[in-house]
């Protein structure tokens, strides 16, 4: 239910934009864990079992998501898939479970769950599940940005939902102007611009999937420690980096981390992203290195974080 875009300029555009559409295609048939067939879902029917052979390239995807996992201190964290489901995230059945049932999900939950074995074998323990929808659509990007660099596109725009990559410049040889949602506002009112050339930016926010129960609003990025949807101060982050996976993974983590120690995770890993946070309070936190990269158009407070 994502809308994506695909546009592409110089180069084989025609051979480039139907390879990138088989890619997608090919990609969700292996990693999306609400398709019966997919690499994801026998991993999971697996679980408890003999270790399944889930291929190189899930096997890398995993073994890169408990990296994110050990990296984030657990923030990121693939397993959470029976409580999302316990929500009803991944079937559209929203509900807000039990304290009681959450607490019987947790022991399952955690990347100390996933081994990855000989080869590219792969184990769960019993009761674990994953679902790769916090990085899934970032690895894809990267795939994209392969797919445009084979064929010799020199521009382009790839959207995944939430999910961009700019291609070169714009047409003008200026930087692509990319915007920025503004979660108080409806889809398409925009928070700000950034520009960037040859850069993944991932948005996650609470504002993108969620449901009312009660007058209570729950959206679908969950904190592992609690099992609840993550309330810390932020209500989206945006990431920019060269790496469209890492970026994927680290909009979903920050969110979750809150502005603080949001902040303190940049300062240690500055060289490999920058980040624009939006505070609940109406605040927004730019990093040092977006500064000049970046305009912020809803008059609340900007703040630079600094090296
Ligand atoms: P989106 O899918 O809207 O682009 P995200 O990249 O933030 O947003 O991914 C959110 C999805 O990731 C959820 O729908 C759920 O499947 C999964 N998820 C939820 N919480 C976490 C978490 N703490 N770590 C990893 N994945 C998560
Ligand atoms: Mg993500």
């Amino acid at each position: 239910d994502t809308v994506m875009g695909l546009r592409a300029c110089g180069g084989e555009t025609e051979a480039a934009l139907a390879a990138a559409e088989d890619e997608i295609y090919r990609l969700d048939e292996a990693l999306s864990r609400t398709r019966e067939d997919s690499a994801v879902s026998r991993l999971n029917s697996a679980a408890g079992g003999t270790p399944a052979d889930v291929g190189e390239e899930l096997r890398d995807l995993i073994a890169r998501a408990l990296d994110f996992s050990a990296a984030t201190d657990g923030a990121f964290d693939i397993t959470l898939a029976p409580v999302s489901s316990a929500w009803g995230f991944t079937e559209d059945t929203y509900r807000v479970p039990e304290d009681a049932e959450l607490a019987l999900l947790l022991p399952c939950v955690g990347a100390e769950h996933v081994h990855l074995e000989e080869g590219t074998a792969v184990s769960l323990d019993q009761g674990t599940r994953i679902d790769l929808g916090a990085i899934a659509k970032g690895y894809a990007s990267d795939r994209m940005a392969a797919i445009y660099q084979e064929h010799g596109i020199t521009h382009g725009i790839v959207d995944l939902g939430g999910n961009t990559w700019v291609c070169g410049g714009n047409l003008e040889g200026e930087p692509w102007q990319i915007g920025i949602q503004d979660p108080a506002r409806s889809a398409g009112a925009l928070a700000g611009i950034l520009e960037a050339s040859d850069a993944f930016a991932v948005t996650s926010g609470g504002y993108q999937r969620y449901f009312e129960e009660n007058g209570q609003t729950s959206h679908h990025i969950i904190d592992p420690r609690t099992g609840y949807p993550a309330e810390n101060g932020l209500i989206s982050v945006t990431i920019i980096s060269a790496d469209g996976t890492l970026a994927d993974a680290l909009s979903t983590s920050l969110f979750i981390m809150g502005p603080e120690e949001a902040s303190s995770f940049w300062k240690k890993h500055r060289d490999t992203f920058d980040a624009i946070m939006m505070k609940d309070d109406g605040t927004v936190m730019v990093t040092a290195g977006l500064a000049d990269h970046c305009s912020v158009t809803t008059g609340g407070n900007v703040e630079v974080i600094q090296e």
